[in-house]
C-alpha cells in the first residue's frame, strides 16, 4: 500500500524544526530513521499532514561519554552506529549486547535509538535497555529543554510524553558509580525478528556488592515492563545463585505475557527467568562480561 498524501519537510536547524512542528496543524510527525513509521504510514496505521524530517539537521549523529562517564546518545545516531561502538563494548555490557539484536542489518543502517524511543513499541528492544540503565530522554520544544526519566517518558503502547512540538534530541545513560555489567537477551522466531521475550539486566557492583540493579522486559506485556521489585532483590547484596534465583523469580512474576502463535504465556514467563539467570550467572562484576547471544 501507498502512504496517504502529506506534506514533506526538510529544516536545516532545529529551530526550523521545533517551528514547523509548532505551526503545522494538527498531526506532524517527525522522521527520524523512518524504519517503523514509514511501514506504518503505508499500512495507513498512521497518516500525518506533514513530516518533518531531521535527518539534515547537524551534529545529532553522535554518541559519546562525558569526561564523568554519562553517556549521550544524539536522535541522528544510527543503530549500526552502536553495534560497532567500541565505546560502547567497553562500557556498556547491556547496550553492547542488545544492539546487534536489533532487527536486521538494513534495518540498523537506518533506524535510531531515540527513535525507537520515542515509537514505545512494547517490543522495541532499546526501551527495556535503557529502562535497566535508568536512562532518560531530552526533548527540546519552543519552550526550551526539558530531562525526561525513560520510566515516565513511555505512557504506553506506541505513546510517549513529548509535546506536538517537541524534538527528542537526545538519550542520556547516567555515569556507573561501580562496576559495571549485565546484557541482554532476546528470544525471536527467526534472526531478524521482534522479541517474543526480551530481558534487559544492568547491575553496578562495588566490593562485591550490587550497588545499582535495573531489570526491564520487553515484548511480554502491553509496554516495556520495569522491575523494580527483581533489581531491590539484588541491590546491596553481593551476586549469589540465591540472589540471582529471587531476582529471576520476581522478574518472571512482574510479566505480563499473553498466550499466542509465538508461544504460551507460561513459556515466555520461563524465559524471562531463564534469560535473568543466563545474564547474571555469566556476568559477574566487570565490565567486559557482555552477553552477546541470541537466544536458540
Ligand atoms: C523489518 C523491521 C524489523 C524491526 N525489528 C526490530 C526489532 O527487532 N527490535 C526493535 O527494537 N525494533 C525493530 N524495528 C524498528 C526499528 O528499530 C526502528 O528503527 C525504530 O523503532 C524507530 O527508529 P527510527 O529512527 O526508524 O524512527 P522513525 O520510524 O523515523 O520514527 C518512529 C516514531 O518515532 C518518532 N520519532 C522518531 N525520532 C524522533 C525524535 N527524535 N523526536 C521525536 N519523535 C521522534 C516518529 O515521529 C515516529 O512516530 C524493526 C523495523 C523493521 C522495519
Amino acid at each position: 500500500m501507498f502512504p496517504a498524501r502529506f506534506r514533506y519537510e526538510a529544516p536545516h536547524s532545529l529551530d526550523e524544526a521545533i517551528g514547523l512542528l509548532r505551526d503545522g496543524g494538527d498531526y506532524v510527525k517527525v522522521l527520524a530513521g523512518g524504519q517503523s513509521l514509514v511501514p506504518m504510514m503505508k499500512l495507513r496505521f498512521a497518516s500525518p499532514d506533514m513530516l518533518v524530517d531531521i535527518n539534515g539537521l547537524p551534529g545529532l549523529a553522535y554518541h559519546r561519554a562525558d569526561p564523568d562517564g554519562t553517556l549521550r546518545i544524539g536522535a541522528l545516531c544510527r543503530h549500526s552506529d552502536l553495534e560497532r561502538s567500541e565505546l560502547l563494548a567497553g562500557t556498556q555490557p547491556t547496550m553492547a549486547a542488545a544492539a546487534p539484536l536489533v532487527a536486521d542489518p538494513l534495518v540498523r543502517n537506518r533506524g535510531t535509538l531515540v527513535g525507537s524511543l520515542c515509537h514505545a513499541d512494547p517490543q522495541g528492544d532499546w526501551a527495556s535497555v535503557m529502562l535497566a540503565l535508568g536512562g532518560s530522554v531530552i526533548a527540546q520544544g519552543a519552550g526550551g529543554r526539558r530531562a525526561i526519566p525513560l520510566a515516565d517518558f513511555v505512557t504506553g503502547p506506541f505513546q510517549n510524553v513529548l509535546e506536538h512540538d517537541e524534538i527528542a534530541v537526545e538519550a542520556v545513560v547516567p555515569a556507573a558509580k561501580g562496576a559495571r555489567a549485565g546484557g541482554y537477551l532476546k528470544l525471536e522466531r527467526r534472526v531478524g525478528d521482534f522479541a517474543t521475550v526480551g530481558t534487559a539486566v544492568a547491575i553496578e557492583t562495588s566490593g562485591g556488592i550490587v550497588t545499582r540493579a535495573g531489570i526491564a522486559l520487553t515484548g511480554v506485556g502491553g509496554s516495556t515492563i520495569g522491575c523494580p521489585e527483581a533489581a531491590a532483590a539484588l541491590t546491596g547484596k553481593p551476586l549469589s545463585a540465591q540472589t540471582i534465583a529471587e531476582a529471576a523469580e520476581l522478574a518472571a512474576a512482574a510479566a505480563q505475557p499473553r498466550t499466542d502463535h509465538r508461544g504460551s504465556a507460561e513459556y515466555k514467563r520461563q524465559m524471562v527467568r531463564v534469560f535473568v539467570k543466563r545474564i547474571l550467572g555469566g556476568n559477574l562484576p566487570s565490565t567486559t562480561g557482555q552477553t552477546a547471544e541470541r537466544a536458540a
